[in-house]
Protein backbone atom coordinates (compact mmCIF):
# COMPACT_ATOMS: atom_id res chain seq x y z
CA UNK A 1 0.00 0.00 0.00
CA UNK A 2 1.07 3.45 -0.46
CA UNK A 3 1.85 5.63 2.41
CA UNK A 4 -0.62 7.05 4.28
CA UNK A 5 -3.38 9.74 3.37
CA UNK A 6 -5.60 10.56 5.22
CA UNK A 7 -9.29 9.85 4.88
CA UNK A 8 -7.68 6.35 4.44
CA UNK A 9 -9.65 3.04 5.71
CA UNK A 10 -9.27 -0.61 5.73
CA UNK A 11 -12.63 -2.52 6.21
CA UNK A 12 -12.09 -6.21 6.98
CA UNK A 13 -14.94 -8.23 5.46
CA UNK A 14 -16.10 -8.37 2.26
CA UNK A 15 -19.99 -9.20 2.63
CA UNK A 16 -23.20 -7.40 2.94
CA UNK A 17 -22.14 -5.42 5.66
CA UNK A 18 -17.77 -4.51 4.63
CA UNK A 19 -19.04 -3.51 0.89
CA UNK A 20 -21.76 -1.34 2.06
CA UNK A 21 -19.26 0.42 4.17
CA UNK A 22 -16.70 0.75 1.32
CA UNK A 23 -19.44 2.30 -1.22
CA UNK A 24 -20.58 4.78 1.11
CA UNK A 25 -17.13 6.20 2.32
CA UNK A 26 -15.69 6.07 -1.10
CA UNK A 27 -19.00 7.88 -2.42
CA UNK A 28 -18.00 10.68 0.68
CA UNK A 29 -14.08 10.60 -1.16
CA UNK A 30 -12.44 8.32 1.47
CA UNK A 31 -10.05 5.61 0.05
CA UNK A 32 -11.11 2.58 0.87
CA UNK A 33 -9.10 -0.75 0.85
CA UNK A 34 -11.32 -4.03 1.79
CA UNK A 35 -10.16 -7.04 2.84
CA UNK A 36 -11.68 -10.14 2.16
CA UNK A 37 -10.34 -13.76 3.64
CA UNK A 38 -12.30 -15.80 1.17
CA UNK A 39 -11.33 -16.29 -2.80
CA UNK A 40 -14.36 -15.02 -3.34
CA UNK A 41 -16.80 -12.33 -2.06
CA UNK A 42 -20.17 -12.19 -0.57
CA UNK A 43 -19.88 -13.31 2.75
CA UNK A 44 -22.67 -15.29 4.06
CA UNK A 45 -24.93 -14.20 0.94
CA UNK A 46 -23.16 -15.60 -2.14
CA UNK A 47 -23.44 -17.58 -4.87
CA UNK A 48 -21.65 -20.34 -6.74
CA UNK A 49 -21.95 -22.10 -9.91
CA UNK A 50 -22.84 -26.15 -9.45
CA UNK A 51 -20.42 -28.28 -11.52
CA UNK A 52 -22.32 -30.76 -12.42
CA UNK A 53 -25.19 -28.48 -13.78
CA UNK A 54 -23.81 -25.23 -15.09
CA UNK A 55 -26.26 -23.79 -12.75
CA UNK A 56 -26.04 -20.78 -10.52
CA UNK A 57 -26.62 -21.73 -6.90
CA UNK A 58 -27.11 -19.47 -3.73
CA UNK A 59 -25.36 -20.46 -0.42
CA UNK A 60 -29.11 -20.25 0.54
CA UNK A 61 -32.15 -18.62 -0.48
CA UNK A 62 -32.22 -14.75 0.62
CA UNK A 63 -35.32 -12.88 0.73
CA UNK A 64 -35.38 -9.26 0.78
CA UNK A 65 -38.26 -7.48 2.18
CA UNK A 66 -39.90 -3.71 1.04
CA UNK A 67 -38.45 -2.39 4.30
CA UNK A 68 -35.01 -3.28 3.95
CA UNK A 69 -34.71 0.98 2.61
CA UNK A 70 -31.19 0.64 3.58
CA UNK A 71 -30.24 -2.54 1.54
CA UNK A 72 -32.31 -0.78 -1.49
CA UNK A 73 -30.52 3.00 -1.30
CA UNK A 74 -27.08 0.40 -1.60
CA UNK A 75 -28.34 -1.60 -4.43
CA UNK A 76 -29.82 1.46 -5.87
CA UNK A 77 -25.97 3.04 -5.83
CA UNK A 78 -24.29 0.56 -7.37
CA UNK A 79 -26.75 0.08 -10.26
CA UNK A 80 -28.43 -3.02 -9.31
CA UNK A 81 -31.78 -2.58 -7.84
CA UNK A 82 -33.34 -3.96 -10.88
CA UNK A 83 -31.65 -7.49 -10.22
CA UNK A 84 -34.00 -7.28 -7.26
CA UNK A 85 -37.95 -8.15 -8.20
CA UNK A 86 -40.63 -7.12 -5.52
CA UNK A 87 -44.01 -8.31 -5.33
CA UNK A 88 -47.03 -5.80 -5.78
CA UNK A 89 -48.47 -6.87 -2.42
CA UNK A 90 -47.69 -8.88 0.51
CA UNK A 91 -48.11 -12.64 -0.72
CA UNK A 92 -47.13 -16.17 0.73
CA UNK A 93 -48.56 -18.85 -0.42
CA UNK A 94 -48.66 -22.04 2.07
CA UNK A 95 -49.09 -25.84 1.63
CA UNK A 96 -49.90 -28.95 3.75
CA UNK A 97 -51.21 -32.02 3.40
CA UNK A 98 -54.44 -31.52 4.58
CA UNK A 99 -55.70 -27.72 3.33
CA UNK A 100 -53.27 -27.98 0.12
CA UNK A 101 -52.53 -24.49 -1.04
CA UNK A 102 -53.90 -21.08 1.18
CA UNK A 103 -52.58 -17.81 0.83
CA UNK A 104 -51.47 -14.90 2.93
CA UNK A 105 -52.60 -12.89 0.34
CA UNK A 106 -52.62 -9.09 1.39
CA UNK A 107 -55.39 -6.97 -0.63
CA UNK A 108 -53.89 -3.10 -1.27
CA UNK A 109 -55.40 -1.74 1.80
CA UNK A 110 -53.41 0.39 4.45
CA UNK A 111 -51.71 -1.51 7.33
CA UNK A 112 -53.22 -3.40 9.63
CA UNK A 113 -56.57 -4.04 7.51
CA UNK A 114 -54.47 -5.72 4.65
CA UNK A 115 -53.43 -8.10 7.45
CA UNK A 116 -56.53 -8.30 8.59
CA UNK A 117 -57.96 -9.15 5.33
CA UNK A 118 -54.95 -11.51 4.34
CA UNK A 119 -55.52 -13.78 7.27
CA UNK A 120 -59.22 -14.10 7.01
CA UNK A 121 -58.70 -15.63 3.73
CA UNK A 122 -56.75 -17.92 4.79
CA UNK A 123 -57.67 -21.97 4.82
CA UNK A 124 -56.81 -23.77 8.24
CA UNK A 125 -58.03 -21.39 10.65
CA UNK A 126 -60.80 -20.48 12.56
CA UNK A 127 -62.46 -17.23 13.05
CA UNK A 128 -61.59 -16.79 16.68
CA UNK A 129 -57.35 -17.81 16.21
CA UNK A 130 -57.73 -14.57 12.87
CA UNK A 131 -59.40 -12.42 15.13
CA UNK A 132 -57.09 -13.16 18.70
CA UNK A 133 -54.34 -12.59 15.86
CA UNK A 134 -54.73 -8.91 16.93
CA UNK A 135 -53.84 -9.12 20.19
CA UNK A 136 -50.65 -9.25 18.81
CA UNK A 137 -50.45 -6.04 16.89
CA UNK A 138 -52.68 -4.38 19.41
CA UNK A 139 -49.64 -5.26 22.24
CA UNK A 140 -47.03 -3.44 20.06
CA UNK A 141 -49.17 -0.49 19.40
CA UNK A 142 -50.10 -0.23 23.29
CA UNK A 143 -46.17 -0.23 24.21
CA UNK A 144 -45.44 -1.37 27.59
CA UNK A 145 -48.57 -4.00 28.41
CA UNK A 146 -47.53 -7.62 27.97
CA UNK A 147 -43.85 -6.11 26.56
CA UNK A 148 -41.73 -8.71 24.54
CA UNK A 149 -38.83 -7.76 26.23
CA UNK A 150 -37.31 -10.51 28.01
CA UNK A 151 -39.80 -13.03 26.58
CA UNK A 152 -39.44 -15.61 24.18
CA UNK A 153 -41.94 -15.87 20.80
CA UNK A 154 -43.79 -19.14 22.42
CA UNK A 155 -43.93 -17.20 26.25
CA UNK A 156 -45.40 -13.56 24.30
CA UNK A 157 -47.34 -15.44 21.83
CA UNK A 158 -49.28 -17.24 24.74
CA UNK A 159 -49.43 -14.21 27.10
CA UNK A 160 -51.19 -12.63 23.80
CA UNK A 161 -53.92 -15.98 24.01
CA UNK A 162 -52.51 -17.46 20.64
CA UNK A 163 -53.66 -20.92 19.56
CA UNK A 164 -51.71 -23.25 18.78
CA UNK A 165 -52.65 -23.85 15.18
CA UNK A 166 -52.11 -20.14 14.69
CA UNK A 167 -48.55 -20.76 16.20
CA UNK A 168 -48.56 -23.56 13.62
CA UNK A 169 -49.64 -22.44 10.73
CA UNK A 170 -48.74 -19.12 10.77
CA UNK A 171 -46.50 -17.03 13.59
CA UNK A 172 -43.88 -20.21 14.19
CA UNK A 173 -43.02 -20.05 10.22
CA UNK A 174 -42.61 -16.30 9.89
CA UNK A 175 -40.89 -16.45 13.03
CA UNK A 176 -38.30 -19.40 11.60
CA UNK A 177 -37.97 -17.73 8.05
CA UNK A 178 -37.53 -14.14 9.92
CA UNK A 179 -35.25 -14.84 12.69
CA UNK A 180 -33.79 -18.52 11.86
CA UNK A 181 -34.65 -19.60 15.35
CA UNK A 182 -37.07 -21.77 17.13
CA UNK A 183 -40.01 -20.00 19.35
CA UNK A 184 -39.42 -21.59 22.29
CA UNK A 185 -35.53 -20.00 22.01
CA UNK A 186 -36.57 -17.05 19.67
CA UNK A 187 -36.70 -13.18 20.81
CA UNK A 188 -39.92 -11.61 21.16
CA UNK A 189 -38.63 -8.33 20.83
CA UNK A 190 -36.98 -9.30 17.84
CA UNK A 191 -40.18 -10.47 16.46
CA UNK A 192 -42.05 -7.37 17.62
CA UNK A 193 -39.13 -5.46 15.39
CA UNK A 194 -40.03 -8.29 12.21
CA UNK A 195 -44.09 -6.83 12.59
CA UNK A 196 -43.03 -3.21 13.12
CA UNK A 197 -41.17 -2.81 10.20
CA UNK A 198 -42.76 -5.17 7.97
CA UNK A 199 -46.66 -4.09 8.97
CA UNK A 200 -45.99 -0.82 10.60
CA UNK A 201 -45.02 1.02 8.08
CA UNK A 202 -45.97 1.92 3.69
CA UNK A 203 -47.69 -0.62 2.03
CA UNK A 204 -44.81 -1.61 0.53
CA UNK A 205 -42.95 -2.38 3.44
CA UNK A 206 -43.92 -6.15 3.68
CA UNK A 207 -43.42 -7.19 -0.24
CA UNK A 208 -40.61 -9.27 -0.72
CA UNK A 209 -38.02 -9.17 -3.29
CA UNK A 210 -36.31 -12.13 -4.52
CA UNK A 211 -33.16 -11.58 -6.52
CA UNK A 212 -33.62 -12.34 -9.98
CA UNK A 213 -30.25 -13.43 -10.50
CA UNK A 214 -27.52 -15.62 -7.94
CA UNK A 215 -26.86 -13.62 -5.12
CA UNK A 216 -22.91 -13.34 -5.72
CA UNK A 217 -24.22 -11.04 -9.11
CA UNK A 218 -26.56 -9.04 -7.40
CA UNK A 219 -24.08 -6.79 -5.48
CA UNK A 220 -20.55 -8.32 -5.17
CA UNK A 221 -19.40 -6.73 -8.57
CA UNK A 222 -21.25 -3.89 -8.80
CA UNK A 223 -19.89 -2.71 -5.01
CA UNK A 224 -16.51 -3.47 -5.98
CA UNK A 225 -16.76 -1.32 -9.49
CA UNK A 226 -18.59 1.43 -7.35
CA UNK A 227 -14.96 1.10 -4.87
CA UNK A 228 -12.33 0.70 -7.50
CA UNK A 229 -13.56 3.48 -9.82
CA UNK A 230 -13.46 6.27 -6.69
CA UNK A 231 -9.93 5.28 -6.20
CA UNK A 232 -10.27 2.25 -3.71
CA UNK A 233 -9.68 -1.35 -3.96
CA UNK A 234 -11.41 -4.75 -2.78
CA UNK A 235 -9.23 -7.64 -2.52
CA UNK A 236 -9.69 -11.17 -1.88
CA UNK A 237 -7.48 -14.13 -0.20
CA UNK A 238 -6.53 -10.99 2.07
CA UNK A 239 -7.55 -12.95 5.93
CA UNK A 240 -6.51 -10.45 8.24
CA UNK A 241 -4.60 -12.30 11.37
CA UNK A 242 -4.61 -9.41 13.81
CA UNK A 243 -5.25 -5.80 14.83
CA UNK A 244 -2.37 -4.07 15.88
CA UNK A 245 -3.17 -2.04 18.82
CA UNK A 246 -0.68 0.86 19.75
CA UNK A 247 -0.93 3.40 21.80
CA UNK A 248 -4.51 2.99 22.23
CA UNK A 249 -5.21 3.03 18.18
CA UNK A 250 -5.04 0.04 15.48
CA UNK A 251 -2.05 0.96 14.02
CA UNK A 252 -2.11 -1.54 11.19
CA UNK A 253 -3.83 -5.22 10.42
CA UNK A 254 -1.57 -8.04 9.38
CA UNK A 255 -2.41 -10.37 7.36
CA UNK A 256 -2.20 -14.67 7.48
CA UNK A 257 1.02 -14.19 5.26
CA UNK A 258 2.54 -11.85 7.55
CA UNK A 259 1.70 -8.50 5.47
CA UNK A 260 0.86 -5.48 7.67
CA UNK A 261 -1.07 -2.76 6.31
CA UNK A 262 -0.43 0.75 8.32
CA UNK A 263 -1.25 2.82 6.35
CA UNK A 264 -5.30 4.01 7.40
CA UNK A 265 -6.91 6.29 9.38
CA UNK A 266 -9.90 4.44 10.46
CA UNK A 267 -10.71 0.25 10.27
CA UNK A 268 -13.55 -1.11 9.76
CA UNK A 269 -14.38 -4.71 11.33
CA UNK A 270 -17.27 -6.30 9.17
CA UNK A 271 -16.86 -9.69 9.90
CA UNK A 272 -18.95 -12.01 12.39
CA UNK A 273 -18.42 -12.14 15.74
CA UNK A 274 -16.14 -14.89 16.37
CA UNK A 275 -13.81 -13.66 13.31
CA UNK A 276 -13.50 -9.81 15.22
CA UNK A 277 -12.61 -11.83 18.59
CA UNK A 278 -10.09 -13.79 16.95
CA UNK A 279 -7.81 -10.88 15.74
CA UNK A 280 -8.05 -8.72 18.51
CA UNK A 281 -5.23 -8.28 21.53
CA UNK A 282 -5.93 -10.31 24.69
CA UNK A 283 -6.05 -7.43 26.76
CA UNK A 284 -9.19 -6.65 24.45
CA UNK A 285 -10.73 -9.96 24.48
CA UNK A 286 -11.29 -9.68 28.15
CA UNK A 287 -12.52 -6.92 28.32
CA UNK A 288 -15.68 -4.81 26.39
CA UNK A 289 -15.48 -7.24 23.52
CA UNK A 290 -15.77 -10.47 26.10
CA UNK A 291 -19.46 -10.94 24.98
CA UNK A 292 -18.76 -11.81 21.79
CA UNK A 293 -18.09 -14.99 23.22
CA UNK A 294 -21.10 -15.39 23.97
CA UNK A 295 -23.05 -14.44 21.04
CA UNK A 296 -24.67 -17.66 19.46
CA UNK A 297 -25.22 -18.74 15.97
CA UNK A 298 -27.97 -20.92 14.37
CA UNK A 299 -27.68 -22.98 11.11
CA UNK A 300 -29.64 -23.14 7.98
CA UNK A 301 -29.56 -26.03 5.42
CA UNK A 302 -30.30 -25.90 2.17
CA UNK A 303 -31.21 -29.08 -0.28
CA UNK A 304 -30.57 -28.06 -4.14
CA UNK A 305 -32.64 -30.48 -6.11
CA UNK A 306 -32.30 -31.08 -10.02
CA UNK A 307 -35.36 -33.32 -11.42
CA UNK A 308 -36.08 -34.89 -14.77
CA UNK A 309 -38.75 -32.50 -14.50
CA UNK A 310 -41.36 -30.11 -12.85
CA UNK A 311 -41.98 -30.28 -9.48
CA UNK A 312 -44.03 -26.96 -8.80
CA UNK A 313 -45.08 -24.43 -10.56
CA UNK A 314 -44.86 -21.61 -8.20
CA UNK A 315 -41.63 -19.54 -7.25
CA UNK A 316 -41.98 -20.16 -3.72
CA UNK A 317 -43.94 -22.16 -1.20
CA UNK A 318 -43.71 -22.18 2.30
CA UNK A 319 -44.39 -25.81 3.85
CA UNK A 320 -46.44 -27.14 6.64
CA UNK A 321 -46.05 -30.10 9.18
CA UNK A 322 -43.39 -31.29 7.05
CA UNK A 323 -39.25 -30.87 8.07
CA UNK A 324 -38.34 -29.21 5.28
CA UNK A 325 -40.20 -25.48 5.67
CA UNK A 326 -39.81 -24.31 2.39
CA UNK A 327 -39.45 -25.07 -1.55
CA UNK A 328 -38.02 -22.13 -4.06
CA UNK A 329 -38.57 -23.00 -7.42
CA UNK A 330 -34.77 -21.57 -8.85
CA UNK A 331 -35.88 -22.45 -12.52
CA UNK A 332 -38.75 -19.51 -12.02
CA UNK A 333 -36.70 -16.83 -10.11
CA UNK A 334 -33.47 -17.27 -11.93
CA UNK A 335 -33.83 -18.54 -15.12
CA UNK A 336 -37.34 -18.41 -16.71
CA UNK A 337 -36.56 -19.40 -20.38
CA UNK A 338 -34.11 -22.01 -19.50
CA UNK A 339 -35.56 -25.71 -17.86
CA UNK A 340 -33.31 -26.96 -15.11
CA UNK A 341 -36.18 -28.46 -13.00
CA UNK A 342 -34.27 -27.06 -9.90
CA UNK A 343 -35.63 -26.75 -6.99
CA UNK A 344 -34.08 -25.70 -3.12
CA UNK A 345 -35.63 -26.64 -0.16
CA UNK A 346 -34.53 -25.32 2.47
CA UNK A 347 -34.56 -25.75 6.63
CA UNK A 348 -33.92 -22.66 8.62
CA UNK A 349 -33.07 -22.86 12.80
CA UNK A 350 -31.89 -26.43 11.74
CA UNK A 351 -29.83 -27.07 14.59
CA UNK A 352 -31.54 -30.74 14.49
CA UNK A 353 -30.42 -31.04 10.94
CA UNK A 354 -26.73 -29.61 10.42
CA UNK A 355 -25.39 -32.67 11.35
CA UNK A 356 -27.11 -35.16 9.09
CA UNK A 357 -25.92 -36.43 5.75
CA UNK A 358 -26.19 -35.49 2.74
CA UNK A 359 -28.05 -38.75 1.76
CA UNK A 360 -30.45 -38.49 4.41
CA UNK A 361 -31.25 -35.10 3.65
CA UNK A 362 -31.70 -35.74 0.60
CA UNK A 363 -34.04 -38.38 1.30
CA UNK A 364 -36.13 -36.65 3.82
CA UNK A 365 -36.75 -33.73 1.47
CA UNK A 366 -38.20 -35.65 -1.32
CA UNK A 367 -40.18 -37.77 1.36
CA UNK A 368 -41.67 -34.29 2.17
CA UNK A 369 -41.95 -33.49 -1.67
CA UNK A 370 -43.62 -36.81 -2.40
CA UNK A 371 -46.52 -36.12 0.81
CA UNK A 372 -47.59 -32.72 -0.56
CA UNK A 373 -46.73 -33.12 -4.47
CA UNK A 374 -48.54 -36.24 -5.73
CA UNK A 375 -46.62 -34.92 -9.13
CA UNK A 376 -42.91 -34.96 -7.87
CA UNK A 377 -43.49 -38.96 -7.19
CA UNK A 378 -43.09 -39.44 -10.55
CA UNK A 379 -40.17 -37.32 -10.99
CA UNK A 380 -36.72 -38.77 -11.08
CA UNK A 381 -34.33 -36.93 -9.12
CA UNK A 382 -30.72 -36.22 -11.48
CA UNK A 383 -28.85 -34.65 -9.35
CA UNK A 384 -28.28 -32.79 -5.96
CA UNK A 385 -25.95 -30.18 -3.84
CA UNK A 386 -26.09 -29.41 -0.28
CA UNK A 387 -24.90 -26.10 1.76
CA UNK A 388 -24.88 -26.56 5.20
CA UNK A 389 -24.51 -22.74 6.86
CA UNK A 390 -23.65 -23.80 10.38
CA UNK A 391 -23.12 -20.48 11.27
CA UNK A 392 -25.64 -18.43 9.02
CA UNK A 393 -27.00 -15.94 11.45
CA UNK A 394 -27.02 -14.40 14.92
CA UNK A 395 -28.84 -16.91 17.53
CA UNK A 396 -31.90 -14.36 18.24
CA UNK A 397 -31.95 -15.35 21.95
CA UNK A 398 -33.77 -13.26 24.83
CA UNK A 399 -29.61 -13.14 26.26
CA UNK A 400 -28.45 -11.82 22.70
CA UNK A 401 -29.85 -9.09 22.15
CA UNK A 402 -28.31 -7.24 25.27
CA UNK A 403 -24.90 -8.60 24.08
CA UNK A 404 -24.95 -7.02 20.82
CA UNK A 405 -22.20 -4.04 20.74
CA UNK A 406 -22.59 -0.53 18.52
CA UNK A 407 -20.31 0.75 16.27
CA UNK A 408 -18.22 2.56 18.79
CA UNK A 409 -15.32 1.16 20.16
CA UNK A 410 -13.03 2.49 23.24
CA UNK A 411 -10.31 2.75 20.37
CA UNK A 412 -11.41 5.69 18.07
CA UNK A 413 -10.13 4.37 15.21
CA UNK A 414 -11.89 0.94 15.27
CA UNK A 415 -15.07 0.78 14.46
CA UNK A 416 -18.03 -2.23 14.15
CA UNK A 417 -20.01 -3.05 11.37
CA UNK A 418 -21.70 -6.44 10.50
CA UNK A 419 -25.37 -7.96 10.25
CA UNK A 420 -24.75 -8.93 14.60
CA UNK A 421 -23.79 -5.14 15.65
CA UNK A 422 -26.54 -3.29 17.45
CA UNK A 423 -29.00 -2.24 14.76
CA UNK A 424 -31.73 -2.76 16.42
CA UNK A 425 -32.86 -5.33 13.27
CA UNK A 426 -32.38 -8.69 13.44
CA UNK A 427 -29.32 -9.89 11.87
CA UNK A 428 -30.51 -9.64 8.04
CA UNK A 429 -29.05 -8.30 4.78
CA UNK A 430 -30.61 -5.06 5.80
CA UNK A 431 -29.06 -5.06 9.03
CA UNK A 432 -25.46 -5.35 7.49
CA UNK A 433 -26.19 -2.75 5.24
CA UNK A 434 -27.59 -0.19 7.78
CA UNK A 435 -24.66 -1.25 9.83
CA UNK A 436 -22.22 -0.60 7.15
CA UNK A 437 -23.88 3.13 6.16
CA UNK A 438 -23.51 3.90 10.24
CA UNK A 439 -19.84 2.94 10.02
CA UNK A 440 -19.48 5.41 7.02
CA UNK A 441 -21.39 7.93 8.97
CA UNK A 442 -19.40 7.57 12.23
CA UNK A 443 -15.75 8.08 10.10
CA UNK A 444 -17.73 11.02 8.61
CA UNK A 445 -19.11 12.66 11.58
C1 LIG B 1 -28.39 -19.66 4.22
C2 LIG B 1 -28.68 -18.24 4.65
C3 LIG B 1 -29.91 -17.68 4.39
C4 LIG B 1 -30.17 -16.37 4.77
N1 LIG B 1 -31.37 -15.81 4.44
C5 LIG B 1 -31.55 -14.50 4.63
C6 LIG B 1 -32.72 -13.86 4.13
O1 LIG B 1 -33.60 -14.50 3.55
N2 LIG B 1 -32.84 -12.52 4.30
C7 LIG B 1 -31.88 -11.79 4.94
O2 LIG B 1 -32.04 -10.56 5.04
N3 LIG B 1 -30.79 -12.37 5.46
C8 LIG B 1 -30.59 -13.70 5.31
N4 LIG B 1 -29.45 -14.30 5.77
C9 LIG B 1 -28.50 -13.51 6.56
C10 LIG B 1 -27.56 -12.69 5.66
O3 LIG B 1 -26.89 -13.53 4.74
C11 LIG B 1 -26.52 -12.02 6.54
O4 LIG B 1 -27.20 -11.23 7.51
C12 LIG B 1 -25.57 -11.11 5.79
O5 LIG B 1 -25.08 -11.71 4.62
C13 LIG B 1 -24.41 -10.77 6.73
O6 LIG B 1 -23.52 -9.89 6.08
P1 LIG B 1 -22.23 -9.36 6.85
O7 LIG B 1 -21.46 -8.54 5.89
O8 LIG B 1 -22.62 -8.76 8.15
O9 LIG B 1 -21.40 -10.67 7.26
P2 LIG B 1 -20.74 -11.78 6.31
O10 LIG B 1 -21.59 -11.99 5.13
O11 LIG B 1 -20.44 -12.94 7.18
O12 LIG B 1 -19.39 -11.11 5.83
C14 LIG B 1 -18.22 -11.13 6.60
C15 LIG B 1 -17.06 -11.37 5.67
O13 LIG B 1 -15.85 -11.26 6.43
C16 LIG B 1 -14.94 -12.23 5.95
N5 LIG B 1 -13.96 -12.45 7.00
C17 LIG B 1 -14.10 -13.14 8.16
N6 LIG B 1 -12.94 -13.12 8.84
C18 LIG B 1 -12.07 -12.39 8.12
C19 LIG B 1 -10.72 -12.03 8.32
N7 LIG B 1 -10.04 -12.40 9.41
N8 LIG B 1 -10.10 -11.28 7.36
C20 LIG B 1 -10.76 -10.89 6.24
N9 LIG B 1 -12.05 -11.22 6.00
C21 LIG B 1 -12.69 -11.96 6.94
C22 LIG B 1 -15.83 -13.43 5.67
O14 LIG B 1 -15.22 -14.35 4.80
C23 LIG B 1 -17.06 -12.76 5.05
O15 LIG B 1 -16.95 -12.66 3.65
C24 LIG B 1 -29.19 -15.62 5.46
C25 LIG B 1 -27.95 -16.20 5.75
C26 LIG B 1 -27.69 -17.48 5.35
C27 LIG B 1 -26.34 -18.08 5.63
Amino acid sequence: MANSLSGRVVIIGGGFAGLAAGVRLSERGYEVLVLERRNHLGGRAYSFIDSKTGDVVDNGQHLFMGCYHHTIAFLETIGRLDRLKFQQRPRVDFLDSAHGFTSFDCPPLPAPLNVLAGLLKMKGLGVGDKLRAFNVGRAIKRNGKLSPDALTVDQWLDQLGQSARIKTRFWNPMVVATLNQSPDIASARMLKVVLQEAFGGDSKSANIGISRVGLSDLYTDGATDFIRARGGDVQTGAQVQRLIVEGGRVTAVELRDGERIEAADYFISAVPPTALFAMLPDELRSKEFSSLEKLGSSPIVSINLWFDRPVIDREFVGLLGTRSQWIFNKDLLLSPDKRSNQIAVIISAARDFVDWTRDALVEMALSDLHELLPESRSAVLLHSAIVKEREATLSHTVESDKLRLGPRTSIPNLILAGDWTDTGLPATIESAVMSGDVAAEVIDA
